[in-house]
């Protein structure tokens, strides 16, 4: 029974037609062996219809979003679930975004179905630095490192100062943002807090960890290794 609610909860089809499944012999093992519902074979041996199961629960995977894609589960319009495997929107624990990016930034966004993790990225105990780069409407007044840096600007309808980020200027109208939190629409808010605007905003890195070869719109799953330059 543990084989079917496995591959149940993967999203590849009710309990029933998984015991179906069985029963018709596409669950193996990489030997081309049948398993039965009471198998205990790891689950990176398991196949089905002779391919590799998806990972297991605790997954966590980094997409290069496009602009355009919203960062919800139902909204109408594109969403970043349609950029990755439809089973994956029905896996059992639910697999969601680590954060958020607005409908018109890309970049490096994480899912994962592991709630401990998730909330260790976005815990502000662990102050997990994410880089962003903006082009800007007007070139940058000469200020804005000073106030960003300063740990007492406020945004509009706050309460509580921002902490402290860091501004990199590229050039007069594009430059790459630290920061150390996430607020609503952070980093444009504080560009129109020094009246400038942000025509195209992209998260570069989340912790130590980039987008490097995962080329826009796609994805690819972390290992351990990945997971640790997070933190
Ligand atoms: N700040 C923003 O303004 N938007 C994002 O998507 C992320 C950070």
């Amino acid at each position: 029974m543990r084989l079917v609610k496995l591959i149940a909860n993967l999203g590849y089809g009710s309990r029933k037609e998984i015991q179906t499944a069985i029963r018709h012999g596409w669950v193996t093992d990489r030997e081309g062996n049948r398993l039965k519902a009471d198998a205990t074979t790891a689950h990176e041996d398991i196949l089905f219809d002779d391919e590799p199961l998806d990972p297991a629960p605790g997954m966590v995977l980094l997409l290069n979003k496009p602009v355009g894609y919203t960062c919800s589960t139902k909204d109408s319009g594109r969403l970043v679930y349609d950029l990755l495997p439809d089973r994956f929107r029905v896996r059992k624990p639910v697999l969601s975004t680590i954060g958020r990016l607005d409908k018109e930034t890309s970049g490096a966004l994480l899912f994962t179905d592991d709630g401990t993790f998730l909330h260790r990225v976005i815990s502000p105990k662990s102050e997990v630095p994410k880089v962003y780069e903006a082009e800007l409407d007007r070139p940058l007044r000469g200020d804005e490192a000073a106030l960003f840096a300063s740990g007492d600007m406020m945004l509009e309808g706050e309460d509580k100062p921002l902490r402290p980020a860091e501004l990199e200027v590229l050039d007069e109208k594009r430059a790459r943002l630290t920061l150390h939190e996430g607020r609503y629409h952070q980093v444009r808010r504080m560009f129109a807090a020094t009246g400038n605007h942000v025509n195209a905003l992209s998260r570069l890195t989340i912790g130590g960890l980039g987008l490097d070869g995962v080329a826009e719109g796609e994805w690819r799953l972390l290992d351990e290794v990945d997971k640790a330059k997070i933190f």
